[in-house]
């Protein structure tokens, strides 16, 4: 049999640190990653053949566990058919009337392939719309890795303790102001658009003050500028409706990705039919793709957002809140400093005190003690991001039982961990 340390070796001389995206070589917690063969459910199976409980559900891109037969049966269908035209398609009219049905604020939505993608194109839109050059994001958020945006960025750029990226032209940055979170920034009229996570799920899971959200919109109202939700986490899965239903606040634009693929590549980005019409072809703002609107990911796509419904965020918010509380005991009766914040179905695994609000809070999560229960977690074949700052995704695949089981992993983790420390 194949083992992780054989195929991390072998993936190491072809592909720089043997991933494709830095946080799966482990470098935050140390050790070999395990290759994932195939999954289910709330489960993956490594190349040694090891059942794990899967907490990182591609990080949040699934929502429905792994390998949901719907899914399949619609990727398989679209595969049969062709796997891409370079034409339009009716598969993306099909979801893209999804996402406007479910969304209030968005009127139109381009498809493109990543979340990055769509920050960077809404940001563009932006300041095609506008007529103005500088955009505002707040530390600690993450919205891919597009020049512009990577200031201190979060998720991978807080695992590596990187300010911003080599690579990245100080012009690139220029009209890029960062502030901080949960913090009203005073704006002017040269900014174009402010960009926000509106829960922040890439420095952990920090939940802004409601007032924070709604003074954001207020204050953009105020200079002119544009309220950008990157909701490529939050949407379809803080609610329904996403986190402008869940605050009550109406952005301008709002970016997806992840769940609305179904665990294919995709993003997308909409708004106002208004603001929309600045794209090519009928307005100025270029923006394009060869695989857009890919017939796969559509289909994708659709089924998963087919399959939720009302009842589907009353399960995974159940789900969220037996999976946060049950671990917060956990640590709490082993003695194990950490907080377990949740917001409808999203929780977060903070090694401190106290709840961070910011990204510098967030910083002063004990890197070290989550490594320890990273792997003493894996040990009892429990998953977690390889990564302090990512969340945990708990999804309709976890049962109760399931959630059960990962809450007595995390006891017997915890304990090991306060023992040997
Ligand atoms: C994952 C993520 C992105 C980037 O999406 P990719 O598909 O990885 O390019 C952007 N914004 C947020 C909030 C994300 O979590």
């Amino acid at each position: 049999m194949t083992s992780n340390h054989g195929l991390f070796d072998r993936a190491q001389s072809v592909i720089p640190g043997g991933v494709n995206s830095p946080v799966r070589a482990f470098g935050a917690v140390g050790g070999t990653p395990y290759f994932v063969e195939r999954a289910e459910g709330p489960y993956v199976w490594d190349a040694e053949g090891r059942r794990l409980i899967d907490l990182v559900q591609s990080y949040g891109a699934i929502v429905l566990g792994h390998a949901h037969p719907v899914v399949v049966e619609a990727i398989t269908e679209a595969a049969r058919k062709g796997t891409s035209y370079g034409a339009p398609t009716p598969n993306e009219i099909e979801l893209a009337s999804m996402i406007c049905d479910r969304v209030d604020v968005v009127d139109q939505v381009r498809l493109v392939n990543s979340g990055t993608e769509a920050t960077m194109s809404a940001i563009r839109l932006a300041r095609g719309h506008t007529g103005r050059d500088r955009i505002l994001k707040f530390a600690g958020n993450y919205h891919g890795h597009a020049d512009m945006l990577l200031a201190a960025g979060g998720s991978g750029m807080a695992t590596f303790g990187l300010a911003g990226s080599a690579g990245v032209p100080a012009a690139a940055v220029a009209d890029t102001i960062v502030a901080p979170y949960d913090q009203i920034p005073e704006l002017d009229d040269e900014i174009a658009c402010v960009i926000v996570e509106p829960v922040a799920a890439n420095m952990g899971l920090v939940v802004p003050d409601a007032g924070f959200i709604h003074q954001l919109r207020s204050e953009c109202n105020r200079v002119g500028a544009l309220l950008i939700f990157d909701e490529v986490i939050t949407g379809f899965r803080l609610a329904l409706g996403g986190a402008a239903q869940y605050w009550g606040v109406e952005p301008d634009l709002v970016c997806f990705g992840k769940i609305i693929g179904g665990g294919l590549p995709i993003g997308a980005f909409g708004g106002r039919g208004e603001i929309m019409a600045n794209l090519a072809p009928l307005g100025p703002v270029y923006q394009a793709g060869t695989l857009s609107g890919n017939p796969l990911a559509t289909a994708a796509g659709a089924a998963a957002l087919s399959l939720l419904d009302e009842e589907a965020y009353v399960q995974l918010e159940a789900t969220a809140d037996r999976l946060a509380s049950g671990l917060q005991q956990a640590f709490d009766s082993a003695g194990f400093t950490a907080k377990v914040p949740r917001v409808t179905s999203l929780v977060g695994l903070f090694c401190g005190e106290q709840l961070p609000h910011n990204y510098d809070d967030a910083r002063t999560t004990d890197e070290e003690g989550y490594a320890a229960l990273f792997h003493a977690m894996l040990r009892r074949g429990v998953a977690l991001a390889p990564g302090a700052y990512e969340i945990l995704f708990p999804g309709l695949a976890h049962t109760d039982e399931v959630v059960d089981e990962i809450v007595a992993a995390a006891g017997d983790a915890a304990a090991e961990v306060v023992a040997a420390r």
